[in-house]
């Protein structure tokens, strides 16, 4: 469908569909001019950029299986039940629960049943483990566009899914806890019963780092480990305090606390072998800003049990795995946020109408629309190539530093990018859009949580330097995409190569790198659109965002852009 609506062209005489007949309305006038309800549509054969991006990345999965699946998704997330079950476990936030009336300790948390509804539709889906159980190629692709429609479904519950999925690769440095707890997170039962992980019929994860006096400074990390008097070997007693920890029903942390041989990783389950309670105190839950279905406490550890994984003295190094899988996971939230919000202003726009005319044919809006179209398509096809390349270091463990470092580029520039096409969508929909009766205002508190944890912003373009200090093969790997492009638009060739002129004076001016990694960014997304999308679309990214003739706002693209292809390829109805 071309980018103007077929229906009430210019008249603003529309009544919501739904408005019963004959149901009490007052005298002084028809509800008119408001668009239908966005419900009961497939969010992924409605999006041509996922789809396309699906089908070239997960190709090695099986095409139609991975199409297959992210179609089965689609449809659930686009359900009207399901975007109330989305509604109903953010308006009832997830209470803590301390003690019983006798004044014992539960630690517990009670959520709405919505929230384990959600739970139950990700876990069913595999979002927080298709890779680990697939054992395929193209796995990690797959996977990453459920997780796409999982967050355009609900974000909260995408959170423990993350974790759930990047807890793995952590384990792996442990065998021994790995066969015993992989097999649960394996499993796509959700067993939302506070009981035994082993009595249970799978098992979900978190991560306890952040403590009060470090977040990104973990080294500075409080929390003491002493070995268990006659416990056996690997067993510890943690005392100290996690300032944040998410889904702290999970059934198991993976957490940090200073060994006597340094700072170790650990596992803490939420009972103890003996099947009795572990002491893991949930002091208070976070009165957050956005996310407010998901749970985030403050927690007390007091001679708590845990298991070390991984070597003493290693505990980075063991549970940076669990970062990194989880930065590619906030990268892909933070994309599904904006697609979200950006269907959102496209549906609103073909249906309501100002000034004689569909909000969506007013040459203005079209700029506006054409824009965040472009930061959605770009962002969908950077994250997609992503997941692909943790298929590639599967398969060719060369690959991860390259891996590494994409992800932390990607993590930055999707997250930043996140929180401003939000708000230009929500202003879309004028008024309305602001109103908590809609899914504008969860998205606009989501957008920005994805940018603080697993690593804020300086912190990672602070990473991204090291790497491009420390392991320039990375960078040489990484240039290579962009060298994928080559010839395919002259502003890229040009922009590339202004890229690695100033590489080679400032890389290493800690000052520069959000420069550094900002460039790096958008030279990897017009690659990513130059090489595969539309023309229309990496023209206009190119000319948007290489040359500097776009603004500072979104809406800016010069004239001559082909806006109206650019908003049919984005969302047709
Ligand atoms: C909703 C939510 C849920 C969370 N859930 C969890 C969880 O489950 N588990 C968990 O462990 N943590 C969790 N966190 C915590 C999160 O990971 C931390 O907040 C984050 O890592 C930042 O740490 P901090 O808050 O201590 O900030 P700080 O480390 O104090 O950083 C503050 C600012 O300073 C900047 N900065 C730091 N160092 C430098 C430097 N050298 N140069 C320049 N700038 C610098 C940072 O980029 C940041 O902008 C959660 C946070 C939120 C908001």
């Amino acid at each position: 469908m071309a980018a103007s609506s077929k229906t009430a062209r210019g008249t603003g005489k529309r009544a919501a569909p739904g408005a019963a007949k004959g149901a009490f309305q007052g005298a002084t006038h028809r509800v008119e001019n408001q668009p239908p309800p966005l419900a009961d549509y497939n969010v992924f054969e409605t999006d041509r950029a996922l789809v396309e991006a699906l089908a070239r990345e997960g190709a090695d999965f099986g095409r139609k299986e991975g199409l297959k699946r992210a179609r089965a998704l689609g449809a659930r997330v686009g359900s009207v039940e399901v975007q109330d079950w989305a509604r109903l476990a953010n308006r009832h936030a997830p209470e803590l629960l301390t003690h019983d009336r006798y004044g014992n300790r539960l630690d517990r948390i009670e959520y709405h049943p919505a929230w384990h509804y959600l739970m139950a539709l990700g876990v069913g889906h595999a979002v927080h483990a298709l890779p680990w159980r697939a054992k395929q190629r193209g796995a990690h692709a797959v996977k990453a566009a459920l997780a796409f429609l999982m967050n355009q479904g609900e974000n909260g519950v995408c959170c423990p899914m993350a974790m759930t999925f990047a807890a793995v690769p952590a384990l792996a440095n442990e065998p021994a806890l790995a066969e015993e707890w992989t097999p649960r997170i394996l499993s796509t039962e959700y067993d939302a019963r506070f009981i035994p992980a082993r009595d249970k019929l799978g098992a979900v994860f978190g991560m306890a780092m952040t403590e009060k006096q470090g977040g990104s400074d973990v080294r500075a990390n409080s929390t003491r480990a002493r070995p268990a008097a006659g416990e056996g070997e690997g067993i510890f007693l943690l005392t100290g305090h996690k300032w944040f920890c998410s889904a702290p029903m999970s059934d198991a942390f993976l957490t940090l606390a200073q060994g006597p041989g340094g700072l170790t990783c650990f596992l803490v389950p939420r009972f103890r072998p003996d099947g009795t309670q572990n002491r893991f105190f949930l002091q208070r839950l976070k009165d957050k800003l956005g996310n407010r279905s998901n749970a985030s406490a403050e927690i007390e550890y007091d001679d708590t049990w845990a298991r070390r994984v991984g070597p003493e003295g290693r505990g980075v190094h063991t549970i940076i795995q669990m970062v990194h899988h989880t930065r590619l996971d906030a990268s892909v939230s933070a994309a599904a946020v904006m697609r979200a919000a950006v269907v959102q202003a496209m549906h609103h726009t073909r249906h309501r109408a100002a000034f004689g005319a569909m909000l969506a044919d007013h040459a203005l809006m079209q700029n506006v629309l054409a824009d965040l179209a472009l930061e959605s398509e770009a962002a969908t096809a950077m994250v997609m190539r992503l997941a692909r390349g943790y298929d590639d270091a599967l398969a060719d463990p060369a690959a991860e530093p390259m891996v590494r470092l994409a992800t932390a580029i990607a993590k930055f520039w999707v997250c930043k990018r996140a929180p401003t096409v939000v708000a230009e969508a929500m202003e879309c929909l004028g008024g309305g859009g602001y109103i908590e009766d809609g899914p504008m205002p969860r998205l606009y508190r989501e957008a920005p949580v994805n940018g603080i944890w697993e690593g804020t912003g300086n912190v990672i373009c602070l990473d991204i330097l090291r790497t491009i200090a420390r392991a320039p093969d990375a960078l040489a790997a990484f240039a290579g995409e962009l060298k994928a492009a080559a010839g395919g638009d002259r502003r890229l060739d040009t922009y590339v190569g202004e890229i690695e002129k100033a590489q080679k004076s400032n890389a290493l001016d800690e000052s520069q790198a959000r420069v550094i990694v900002e460039r790096l960014a958008l030279a990897w997304q017009a690659a990513l659109l130059v090489q595969h999308a539309p023309h229309p679309v990496a023209d206009a990214f190119c000319a948007s965002r290489l040359t500097g003739t776009g603004g500072r706002t979104l809406g800016t693209l010069s004239a001559g852009m082909d806006v109206q292809a650019i908003i049919a390829r984005a969302w047709s109805e």
